[in-house]
């Protein structure tokens, strides 16, 4: 996805979504900074947590995670057959 598809989507969610804090759901957030004039960094009152709006959902974040972030310090999560004493109990 380039800049403008990127900021597309953004402003389509943030009109969409609540700025509610995604962890404890809190609506006592504030404006920390702004970029780009279409994300936000804001801070939940109640749990502090700091986190970007437009938010992304679990489904975006898997995909995003799993298919397109690449970063050469990254490695995959080896299959549980691959770890030697796997089991815990
Ligand atoms: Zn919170």
């Amino acid at each position: 996805m380039g800049k403008i598809g990127f900021a597309a989507k953004s402003l389509c969610k943030s009109a969409l979504q609540s700025s509610s804090c995604p962890y404890c759901g809190s609506h006592a957030t504030s404006l920390m900074e702004r970029k780009h004039l279409v994300l936000q960094l804001r801070k939940c009152e109640a749990c502090k947590l700091q986190y970007r709006f437009p938010k992304d959902d679990a489904a975006e974040n898997y995909h995003f995670y799993q298919d397109a972030y690449r970063e050469s310090a990254v490695t995959e999560l080896p299959a549980a057959s691959e770890v030697p004493h796997h089991n815990c109990q």
